[in-house]
């Protein structure tokens, strides 16, 4: 079983990426199912057209237009996901749990889970938040091996997930 197959579910940021009636979300399962150790997937569904969004897909081969349109999505979307494998958490002499916030920022932007997430971000451990990666020259950037601009969207996801002074 896998999951994780929409990599960042960032598809809205890639202007056109679905034109021709195809389906980010169809390409992604159909690929993973492709795979001859892959026995089934495991996304989120939050409403019912996402259910048969997905249900169309099962036991359909991946077509060559999908495949063109996951290439592009993984050119565009390369250097902007996080994959919250950690390595570059070691660069910090803070303690942020880099990965954590980044998850929680994803929640925020892209699955539509903005109290869920602040509340998540909100129970980090003492300096496990991104409060101090304002003032930082952001030693982190140089250690994600996807060349992620690691500190500026910390910076980024601290402001959009804190609770206002007082209502936490
Ligand atoms: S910007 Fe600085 S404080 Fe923030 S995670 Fe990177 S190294 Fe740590
Ligand atoms: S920012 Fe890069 S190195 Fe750090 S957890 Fe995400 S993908 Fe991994």
């Amino acid at each position: 079983m896998v999951f994780k197959t929409n990599a960042g579910n960032r598809k809205n940021e890639i202007k056109d990426l679905e034109k021709g009636g195809l389906s980010f979300r169809q390409a992604t399962i159909k690929w993973a199912l492709s795979h001859p150790y892959v026995a089934s997937v495991c996304v989120s569904i939050t409403n019912f057209d996402e259910i048969h969004e997905y249900a169309q897909a099962a036991g359909k081969p991946l077509e060559e237009a999908e495949i063109a349109m996951l290439k592009r999505y993984t050119d565009e979307m390369y250097d902007r996901y996080c994959r919250f494998c950690g390595e570059c958490e070691s660069r910090c002499t803070r303690g942020v749990a880099i990965a954590d916030v980044n998850r929680y920022a994803m929640y925020f932007k892209y699955y539509g889970r903005e109290k869920d997430s602040m509340q998540l971000y909100g129970a980090l451990r003492d300096g496990g938040n991104a409060a101090s990666c304002e003032d930082c020259n952001g030693a982190c950037d140089a250690g994600c091996p996807f060349r992620r601009t690691v500190r500026r969207e910390l910076v980024e996801a601290h402001n959009l997930l804190s609770f206002p002074r007082g209502d936490a």
